[in-house]
């Protein structure tokens, strides 16, 4: 059994933001995590539910919050996975269904595939009975005239580890600005965006044409796996590469040795760390 838990959410990184309300709800759903991990919950399950209270959120460029791409449709992508069996699901220009985060883990679970994409995920989602959404104007934020706080920022992500040792990683985006239709991005896409094994969960954010190119969040584990770097030092150093290449974005990743990093190279990184009494960063 492993001592402490872990916990980190990432909100997307990008230009300092300073968002009230963003911030009131990062924590507060992290306070909410934390606690679920405390108390046993299993690292899957906790960034499962982190992820989709942020996409139901319309806080965050995710789910209800997601960007039109340059055909006005709103296509989400989202991953998940469980570093103690490396099962994985992840889902690409989903339309129709509310959590896409929770596709992907039934895409995990129930099919014995890893990625789903376009009309036949949305399908899955149907004939799965997921709760789908009805009217796109009624809810996505962006087709919405009433803006109450600013537009959503930011794509979406949690890494934990629970008390019996297991690792977890999810993340969700509703894409980026002036994408083209049927661009995927590093979000739906494991290895890339999210990874999780044995020893290291991982999530990204930042422009993910850069993350693909170098197999971000794998590359992080692999640094840690095989070159026995300190995670901060692993997640550093994929970022550099990510900015050779002219990159930039974010990084967050738990071990299963405790460490708990959260690093970015752009201005802000909206994030949440769970504190611990006997913590090591
Ligand atoms: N990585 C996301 C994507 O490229 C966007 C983001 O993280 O802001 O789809």
């Amino acid at each position: 059994m492993s001592q402490a838990i872990r916990l980190i959410l990432h909100g997307g990184a990008g230009a300092a933001a300073d968002d009230m309300r963003t911030g009131a709800h990062l924590s507060g759903l992290g306070a909410q995590c934390a606690a679920m991990l405390e108390g046993g919950a299993a690292a899957l399950d906790v960034v499962e539910h982190a992820v989709a209270e942020m996409e139901a959120s319309g806080l965050y460029v995710a789910g209800r919050g997601s960007k039109a791409n340059r055909d006005g449709d709103f296509e989400m992508d989202a991953s998940i996975m469980d570093g103690a069996t490396r099962r994985a699901g992840a889902v690409a220009c989903v339309r129709r269904v509310f959590s896409p985060v929770g596709l992907a883990r039934r895409v995990m679970q129930d099919t014995p595939h890893v990625l789903l994409a376009g009309a036949g995920a949305d399908r899955f989602a149907c004939d799965l009975g997921l709760r789908t959404i009805g009217s796109p104007a009624e809810y996505f934020v962006a087709l919405q005239s009433v803006d109450e706080g600013g537009s959503p920022h930011g794509t979406v992500g949690a890494v934990a580890l629970d008390l019996s040792g297991a690792l977890a990683a999810a993340t969700s985006t509703g894409g980026t600005s002036g994408k083209l239709a049927g661009r995927i991005g590093d979000s739906a896409l494991i290895g890339a965006g999210t990874w999780a094994d044995e020893a290291v969960a991982v999530s990204c954010t930042g422009l993910g044409e850069y993350f693909i190119r170098v197999a971000a969040a794998h590359e992080v584990a692999a640094r840690v796996r095989l070159a026995h770097v300190p995670l901060g030092q692993a997640v550093d150093q994929v970022l550099a590469v990510i900015a050779a290449d002219g990159g930039a974005g974010g990084i967050i990743a738990v071990s299963s040795r405790g460490e708990a990093v959260a690093r970015w190279n752009t201005p802000a990184m909206k994030h949440y760390i769970a504190e611990m009494a006997n913590g090591c960063m």
